[in-house]
């Protein structure tokens, strides 16, 4: 697979709100959460296996605040990219979110993350995210908006100064209670491939999951769930999850890919396509993966060297288009921060 880009922490499961599309079940009642001691320990292993960035998720961060610069402070200081995602409840007052966004800006973040959609506006007005988004301008920092899509969605997002991310909605966690005519529906088994296996994380618990979110619902034995990382070193667990073929060629060729592979040799009896997915290729991928059998079968086929041969080839390929893409990112960073000097007061900047 190509290099893992970004490690995830799942700092939190404790929120402000309990949204009804929250894939990760978090509220005010939860209260797991990560000691900061083994949140370094994990950003100094990504730091050392050469995972470029790491993001700070939840729950809501934002609760920990001090923590949280710490965090950002220790990542930066390892000359990691940082990014923390939050609902941005605390932009109520404009002048709090200015010095708290100033802070984060001095430690080091790179990326703040706002995750809004019809469901965050229940709790977070649309106005915060005007507010966010001219401060990350004023301070250099990148905003990118987090939306979750739906078949409801009908945003306009042109005018914020953010970069929109969009993830369609898919029925796990507190999801799963929402009507199915929320969902986008695909009738035949989704193609596509997952960017998301750069993104491994690790839950507030310990637990590392090779993808962000939805790979926390696989079952024991998926190779999506990487273990434990307090019952082994994250390192090396990373390590060998960059080395595994499945993983790989869902990265390239998606669940789809995997689901061809098994028909060409004649186990296509082992997975019958639902009429329907809702979400995408995400239940797809689980329902799949779900099955050692099938696991087992498919390992045995990417150890063909035909096969073996096209799945390089098909690391190469993507592996190519990332190092295109990191290098046209730090490009409009660095753009971006000389624009920056003239906005930030020198304080800001140190
Ligand atoms: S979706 Fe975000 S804001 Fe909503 S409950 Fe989950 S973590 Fe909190
Ligand atoms: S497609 Fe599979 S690996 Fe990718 S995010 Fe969905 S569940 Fe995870």
């Amino acid at each position: 697979m190509p290099p893992h880009q970004l490690l995830g922490l799942a700092y939190t499961e404790t929120c402000l709100f309990a949204c009804d599309h929250c894939i990760r079940e978090a509220s005010p009642s939860r209260s797991g959460k990560m000691h900061i001691r083994d949140a370094k320990g994990y950003i100094r292993s990504a730091d050392e296996i050469g995972i470029p960035s790491v993001g700070i998720t939840g729950g809501e961060p934002f609760l920990f605040f001090p923590e949280i610069l710490k965090l950002v402070e220790f990542a930066s200081g390892l000359g990691m990219e940082t990014s923390v995602i939050t609902s941005g409840y605390w932009a109520a007052d404009p002048a709090r979110a200015g010095e708290m966004l100033s802070k984060l800006a001095e430690k080091g973040l790179d990326v703040l993350g706002v995750s809004w959609d019809e469901f965050h506006e229940r709790h977070v007005p649309v106005s915060f995210l005007y507010r966010l988004a001219d401060l990350c301008s004023r301070l250099g920092l990148r905003m990118v908006l987090n939306v979750c899509r739906s078949t409801r969605t009908r945003m306009n997002h042109e005018d914020i100064k953010a970069k929109v991310h969009e993830q369609n909605l898919v029925p796990l966690g507190r999801a799963s209670s929402l009507p199915d005519d929320l969902f986008l529906q695909y009738e035949e088994p989704p193609s596509g491939s997952c960017g998301n296996l750069l993104n491994p994380m690790v839950d507030w618990n310990g637990e590392i999951f090779a993808c962000c979110g939805p790979g926390r619902f696989s079952s024991p034995t998926s190779p999506l769930r990487l273990g434990n990382a307090n019952d082994s070193r994250l390192r090396e667990t990373l390590l060998k999850a960059a080395e595994d073929p499945i993983l790989g060629a869902i990265h390239v060729w998606g669940p789809y890919g995997l689901w061809r592979l098994l028909e060409d040799e004649g186990h296509n009896q082992l997975y019958t396509p639902k009429e329907r997915y809702l979400g995408g290729i995400c239940m797809f991928c689980l329902d799949l993966l779900d099955q050692s059998e099938v696991v087992a079968i498919l390992r045995r086929k990417l150890r063909s060297p035909e096969t073996k041969r096209r799945l390089e080839a098909a690391i190469l390929v993507a592996n190519y288009r990332i190092r295109v893409e990191n290098t046209a990112k730090n490009r409009s960073v660095s753009r971006n921060h000389s624009q920056t000097t003239a906005l930030v007061p020198s304080r800001e900047r140190n």
